[in-house]
This record gives structure tokens, sequence and C-alpha cells, in this order.
């Protein structure tokens, strides 16, 4: 397989980028879509805002490098990576914390209506935000397994939440079709992109979506923590109330009024000060993405993953698929269920091999195009085969549990 994987690496239009990336020697790394690659432009680029407009500037740098524009800048510049217009995305916060925004706007679009509806087993942050908003009394949670969501989607139901790439089995929504139905339950729809933003062709305009939120540690390469984004559909942006009223989210907060008035704009979503070196990082690996094009991410994501499962197969893995067969209908990911994912997935890290566990029993692999190559496939696929061969992943090294997994 490592010919055929030489093969297609010397066809491969994306090989070039991998030189963008950081990526450490003798890594093979199937973590991207957790926390995504340095940008090896990055560095340079906080140093310059750390020394010069930080460290010489100072406070004049809010306006002469831009700064207080930042979150609109790189909203406007994710957007089109989502299908949505440059005004309507921005980059502040969490995914937790826009969710909790956006929540609450949508609730207070749909009097009278107070249930939100995700799915069990939704990206836990969403499902507990519903959680903290019911036990402020403001909402009600209502849970329905995939097959069973639009059955549930009746007159009592403010939100649809969702999340459009599974983070454990990496399986679809159909955008489309869900935004549809709720929409004619007189529902709005919130789409978490989290794992879809930066890897995937998302079109929320063509979708018509209301609200949607994305990470920009993931996909986007933005760095631990990075700021998140929040989008919302132009036609709401006047209507949409979210609860943070923060300074920074006041039509002219530099008036210091007494009184809240939200920014005409997606400014609205804004709450205090943002954080400029999370943004400039995420502005370097937004600008990459943007560079190298989600749809031809995407092309190599399907084929990256593809080329994997015939490496296993013809390694004589067998190993228990969670993620859908059809490469279009999984986000960029495979997953495998397996009684001791913890200890093998241990195991592959010490080999250099790094995917990752999600509680109980799954082992994820994710693939960051833009960085992996077809080679990095086949010597995955071999670790993989001695490791189970082997029983390696039976030594107590491998079986204690990390805080983080
Ligand atoms: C990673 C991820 C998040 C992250 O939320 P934070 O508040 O930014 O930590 C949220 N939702 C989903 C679906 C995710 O995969």
């Amino acid at each position: 397989m490592l010919e055929r994987a030489r093969v297609l690496d010397a066809g491969d239009p994306l090989a070039q980028f991998r030189e963008r990336f950081e990526v450490p020697e003798g890594v093979i790394y199937l973590d991207g879509n957790s926390l995504g690659c340095l940008p090896n432009a990055t560095p340079a680029r906080l140093e310059q805002v750390v020394r010069e407009e930080w460290g010489r500037d100072l406070i004049r740098s809010w306006n002469s490098a831009g700064w207080i524009d930042l979150p609109a800048k790189v909203g406007a510049k994710i957007a089109p990576l989502i299908g949505a217009q440059p005004h309507e995305v921005i980059a502040c916060d969490s995914v937790s914390v826009n969710l909790f925004k956006l929540i609450s706007a949508a609730l207070k679009m749909r009097p009278g209506r107070k249930i939100v509806l995700s799915e069990p087993g939704n990206f836990p942050t969403d499902i507990y935000m519903i959680e903290g908003l019911e036990n402020q009394g403001l909402a009600e949670r209502r849970l329905a397994e995939r097959g069973k969501l639009v059955e549930a989607l009746d007159g009592d139901v403010a939100l649809l939440l969702l999340t459009h790439a599974h983070y454990k089995t990496g399986e679809l929504f159909d955008m489309e079709a869900l935004t549809k139905a709720a929409h004619e339950a007189g529902a709005l729809v919130l789409w978490d992109l989290s794992h879809s933003g930066g890897a995937l062709p998302v079109d929320l305009g063509a979708c018509e979506a209301d609200f949607a939120v994305g990470c920009g540690y993931k996909y986007l390469n933005g760095g631990p923590g990075a700021p998140a984004y929040a989008f919302v559909a132009g036609r709401h942006l006047a209507a949409t109330e979210q609860p943070l009223s923060g300074w920074m989210g006041h039509a002219a907060p530099f008036a210091f009024s007494d009184d809240y008035e939200a920014a005409p704009g997606i400014e609205r979503l804004l709450c205090g000060t943002p954080g400029i070196l999370g943004l400039a990082a995420l502005e370097v690996g937004v600008d990459l993405i943007a560079e190298i094009g989600v749809e031809r991410l995407y092309a190599k994501s399907k084929a990256l993953s593809e080329f994997l499962r015939q490496c296993l197969a013809e390694g004589g893995v067998a190993l228990d698929f969670v993620s859908p067969a059809d490469p279009g209908a999984r986000g960029s990911q495979l997953s495998f269920r397996h009684e001791e994912a913890y200890a093998i997935c241990q195991a592959l890290i010490a080999r250099g091999v790094i995917g990752d566990f999600r509680d109980p029993d799954i082992l994820r692999f994710g693939f960051a195009p833009a960085y992996l190559r077809f080679a990095d496939m086949a010597e995955a696929a071999r670790h993989v085969a001695e490791v189970l061969e082997s029983g390696e992943w039976q030594k107590a090294e491998f079986r204690e549990r990390a805080a983080v997994t």
C-alpha cells in the first residue's frame, strides 16, 4: 500500500500545503478535528502582535492595528467557508457561550414556545447549555433520536439545535431538509458547525439556516481555546436580542451611556473585550484554509479516509466501524468501536499515531487534509495492525486514564 500511497501523494494537488504547517517529525496526526496543527505563519504573526502592536503601540493599536474590528473582520473571512455573507458572522467567545446567546435569542423570537429540541448524544456542551437555560426557567429541553426529530417538531418547539457532523460517529445531518422541517413547524434552527466548518462544504445561505456556531481550534487551526464564531442570518439581525449585553455589543461602546442599545449589525453578539492574541492566531488559520479551499479539502478528506479503510482491510484489520460507510454521509473522520479503545488509542499515540478516544469505547481518527499524506494513512494502518496483533495495548501504562483524553 505504501507504493500506492506514494503515487497518490505525487498526484495530490494539496501536497504543497503540508509545509505551511508545523507537523512534528515522527507524528501521524489524526486529531486535527480536535486541535488543528500550528500554521507556520502563526508564531511570526503573534510575535508582531505582541512586540509591535501591544509592546510598542500600546492602546493606540485598538485603532491603528484595527483591533476593534478584528472580531467582525475574522468573522467575515469565515463567512465564505460556511455559505454565509460577511456581515452575518463574528468571531468571539467560545462555542458554549455563543450557544447560550443564540438559544436565548431564538427563544425570545418565539414567544409562547419554550422547547429546544436536540438529539441525545449530541456534543455535551450543546445539551448542557439548553439545560442551563431550563434551570433558569427559560427553556425546556426535548431530546429525540435522529430518526424521530421531524416527528418531535410540534407547535411547542422554539428551536432545533443540532450538530451538523456528529463528534463521535461523524454522521451528517441533512441540513437543508431539517431546516425546512423546522421552519414548517414554525421553529428556528441553530446549527453547530464545530466538526464541519473548514472541513466540509456548508451552505447556511442556501439552507436558509437561522443561526449557527462553530469552533476555531479544530479545522480552522486557530490554536488551543481559539475564539469560536457565531452566525445570524441577515434577515434576523435586527430581531436577535442576546442576553449577554456587554459593552462591546453596544451600538456605541465608547459613548459610555447608561442605557444599552444593541449594535445594529452582527457586533451585537459581542459581550466583553475580545482576546486579540487569540483572534490574530485564528485569522492566520482561517486565511490558510480559505487559500486551500474547502471543496478541495473535502475531496481529499474523503480520499484519505477511504484509503485508510482500504489499507486496514488489506492489512487484515477488522474494526467495528461506526461512521457511515458512504464517505459522502460522514464528516472528516472515521470512528471505530472497541472495548479496549482507550488502551489501543494510547498504544497508538506511543507510536506517534495520534488519534483520540471518546468515552466509552470509540476510537476516532480525524482527517485534516491540509497536512496529511496518503503515506500517513498506509503507515497508520500498519501501526493499527501491529498494535492489535501484538497485544501491546494490554500494558498497564496504556490503560491508565489521563485527565484529558
Ligand atoms: C468542540 C465542540 C464544541 C466546543 O465548545 P467550546 O465551548 O468552544 O469548548 C462545541 N460543540 C461541538 C459540537 C464541538 O465539537
